[in-house]
């Protein structure tokens, strides 16, 4: 299959990065990639769904990495997983003989392994230069569930569902497939609903996701739903004010630097300086442009914040605001980042998993979430135009009309980064406007 057909087919189906931001995978293709990766590090704590997914559909995903290896003329297909994900290394094993450019590659039992520089740098040796994209190495990421759309897409069935790990203080945690639009209560309940009355809920993974509501909707991007107690210390950072943060730190940064000693990008070599950052901010120091700008080399894993900061501070959150406020101003990443070889120590100051788990209080949540796929069917689904990065798709479709499974919804136009949204249920629509399409069940 040529790198266009390919695209095109991608595009249709309504393909794009099963997490994450959502970015169009057709996008990605690319005949410089020498090497393919997949991305199965499933880094963050609690979230269940690749390692299950690549264990039940190993075949289906190789044979989506094999069809993209061969459009973009690609020699080497990588799984990057880690060793404790047993079953999903045994499924692929089983299937290698038939997918002779495909090896496996192990990723350490730390966080962030899943941070797309961190996986190609441990499976390839090569590293991403700050602000570049993996294919300026030769690389393209993709991950699990996307590749499983693509082979889904290659059939022609197009992106209506949405696999979802929903965990934390839930009766019986699991690992759910649901169509697009569902809301998260629906979630909660078919994992037997909460074991608490005060709960919050992190729409992702607990080091990078945010908060969300009860009625917040499955997207093609939503990875996890966690419920965890309204003053659980990650529920906590995530309401701070962030004027309250940067005062905090005026008062209690103490320029310990164990932010920069064990943040994942600065150990590859990448500007950013959480400390120096810290030290700037809180003292209002504009002068010192560049620990600003290289802001822009931080990948929001969150170590500094949740886990080196002793002092519970904030460098995380208070960068990405930074980063945001010079966004809105016009200031973009530079286009030549300084950078450094990869640090010595690196090896010593990867964050292992399970001290992580501890350290941010996620012990007793640190449980199974099996795969279950019966059939979920809400009454009402709603539909969110905009799941990906691009263009917002244009509903296609009118109040009253009758709609089926697949069915294109919305589409974007096609000279735009973009794609199609599809009907995940036989209904009718109920209703339309600038951020969703209503859809009933019948
Ligand atoms: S770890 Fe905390 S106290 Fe130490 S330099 Fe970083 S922000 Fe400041
Ligand atoms: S969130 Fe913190 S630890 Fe992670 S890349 Fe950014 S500065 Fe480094």
């Amino acid at each position: 299959m040529t790198l266009q057909d390919l695209a095109k087919i991608m595009r249709e189906n309504g393909v794009c990065g099963a997490g994450g931001a959502g970015f169009p995978s057709y996008a990605k293709l690319n005949d410089k990639a020498d090497t393919i990766i997949l991305n199965c590090a499933e880094c963050e704590p609690l979230l269940r769904l690749h390692r299950q997914m690549l264990e039940k559909y190993s075949y289906e995903i190789l044979t989506a990495l094999d069809t993209v290896a061969e459009a973009v003329g690609a020699d080497n297909i990588v799984i990057a997983v880690k060793r404790s994900y047993k079953d999903a290394i045994a499924s692929v094993e089983s299937n290698l003989a038939s997918f002779k450019k495909a090896r496996i590659g192990y990723l350490p039992e730390a966080y962030p392994s899943g941070d797309e520089v961190v996986t190609i740098y441990e499976t390839t040796g090569r590293v991403i230069k700050p602000g570049k994209l993996p294919i300026t190495e030769g690389v393209i990421v993709f991950n699990v569930e996307t590749m499983y759309n693509t082979y889904n897409a290659l059939s022609n069935i197009p992106v209506t569902e949405k696999y979802v790990t929903v965990t934390g203080a839930v009766k019986n945690p699991v690992t759910v497939k649901v169509p697009l639009g569902t809301d998260f209560n629906t979630l909660i309940e078919l994992a037997g609903g909460a074991t608490i009355e005060d709960y919050a809920i992190i729409n992702g993974g607990p080091m990078t996701g945010g908060l969300a509501g009860k009625f917040e909707l499955v997207t093609k991007t939503s990875n996890a739903v966690i419920v965890l107690p309204s003053d659980h210390y990650i529920v906590e950072k995530r309401k701070t004010r962030d004027s309250i943060s940067l005062k905090r730190a005026m008062a209690s940064c103490c320029q310990c630097r164990t932010c920069t000693d064990l943040c994942p990008r600065n150990l590859l070599g990448h500007p950013i300086d959480p400390a120096n950052f810290m030290k700037s901010a809180s003292s209002g120091n504009a002068k010192d442009i560049k620990t600003f700008l290289d802001t822009f080399s931080c990948c929001s894993c969150g170590v500094c914040e949740l886990y080196a900061c002793r002092q519970e501070l904030s460098p995380r959150s208070l960068i990405a605001s930074y980063k945001a406020g010079l966004r809105a101003n016009g200031v973009t990443m530079p286009a030549d980042m300084e950078y450094e070889n990869v640090s010595a120590d690196r090896p010593y100051r990867i964050v292992p998993m399970g001290r992580l788990i501890s350290r941010i209080g996620l012990k007793p949540y640190n449980k199974p979430a099996p795969l279950d796929e019966k059939e979920v069917l809400p009454e009402i689904l709603k539909i969110k135009l905009s799941q990906h990065i691009g263009a917002p798709a244009k509903a296609l479709v009118s109040k009253g009309d009758k709609v089926t499974k697949g069915q294109i919804l919305a589409a974007s136009d096609a000279d735009k980064l973009g794609l199609n949204i599809h009907c995940p249920m036989d209904g009718t629509v109920r209703d339309i406007n600038d951020t969703f399409i209503t859809v009933i069940r019948g």
